[in-house]
């Protein structure tokens, strides 16, 4: 009982965290969504319910009602059995077997041992009845189970609808063909020569696990840019839509991959140039000067606060107005 009560709060608590974090997954900011793969939280939350379901049957067995009928040593203890003196009779009682302690006694002696004996059986019983819900209860936890993961599916699908309706997968296949040609044209004149922009559908070279929003081969002829990045550059160039910050990371990674694309190899002199070159890119999907600059210095503003795994992306000290890595050092604007 007690195990299973144990279970049932966090088992709803974590249901709950979840139906909560999948509608802001839906209905909150984009950058949520951008941030976090969605099939991560599910994947936990199926991982907790293994667990609760796992830790109840491992839970320590209840006292198994004896099935032992005879006197056990404590009860022979408690109520004076001696083995030395005392054979034990067995009486068959309606649909249980009692033990009486018989020294010779006969008639009502008998009957007056025989009702002492009823009772304590009684009152065994009494006492075993919890043990015994507890054993049948083993159903609930696996009840609470099927219930979590019926929650998880129901879930699940709702986020896969929306998504199916409002992101990268959602654009009409020929829209998606004519962007991807648009980004891979922007992103030959910042690399010098054509290169080729692929939206990495299937996750199989960028997102997920890697958790980067592109990927290039130095010097290469193709990048791949996650389905998020290829639909806030679509948002932008042919919906005329800005997301805030999500744009500005949007038009940050196409540059920067370009930039790889180009040669450049250092992950920060990469960054770097991004920015710079995000805006005029910025500009060209459809940004006014002054909001491509601002998205651009939020870009470098975000990047200086980068550290542990990422510290890589920082851009160096001479990433600056006038230093060595100012692609315009005459123009007195930067990024
Ligand atoms: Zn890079």
């Amino acid at each position: 009982m007690e195990t299973a009560d144990r279970v049932a709060f966090p088992a709803w608590a974590l249901r709950l965290t979840l139906v909560g974090f999948v509608l802001a997954w839906i209905f909150g900011p984009i950058e949520l969504r951008q941030a976090v793969p969605i099939w991560i939280p599910f994947a936990i939350a199926l991982g907790l319910e293994l667990s609760f379901v796992w830790s109840a049957f491992r839970a320590p067995a209840p006292r198994a009602a004896s099935l032992d009928r005879r006197p056990q040593p404590d009860d022979r203890e408690r109520y004076g059995y001696d083995d030395e003196q005392s054979e034990l009779l067995l009486v068959h009682d309606k649909d249980r077997d009692l033990w009486i302690p018989y020294r010779g006694e006969s008639g009502e002696e008998l009957d007056e041992l025989i009702e002492d004996a009823r009772a304590w059986a009684d009152e065994d019983e009494a006492a075993a009845e919890p043990a015994i819900a507890q054993r049948r209860s083993l159903g609930r936890p696996v009840r609470r189970f099927v219930t979590g993961v019926a929650i998880i599916a129901a879930l699940g699908l709702t986020a896969w609808f929306v998504e199916s309706r409002t992101g990268w997968n959602s654009v009409d296949g020929n829209a998606r063909i004519a962007a991807v040609e648009r980004f891979s044209d922007e992103s030959s004149r910042i690399a010098g020569k054509p290169v080729d922009i692929r939206c990495d559908e299937s996750r199989d070279f960028v997102g997920f696990v890697q958790h980067a929003d592109g990927v290039a081969i130095v010097g290469g002829d193709r990048a791949y840019l996650t389905p998020e990045i290829c639909h806030s550059l679509y948002r932008l160039a042919f919906e005329e839509r800005v997301d805030g910050n999500t744009t500005g990371r949007a038009i940050a990674v196409l540059a920067h991959e370009a930039w790889h694309l180009r040669g450049e190899r250092d992950e920060g002199r990469t960054e770097c140039y991004a920015v710079q070159s995000g805006v005029a890119l910025g500009q060209r999907l459809g940004l006014s000067e002054d909001r491509a600059r601002q998205l651009m210095r939020q870009q470098l503003t975000e990047n200086a606060l980068r550290t542990g795994a990422t510290v890589e992306y920082r851009v160096p000290p001479d990433c600056r107005d006038g230093g060595s890595l100012d692609l315009r050092p005459d123009d007195s604007r930067f990024p």
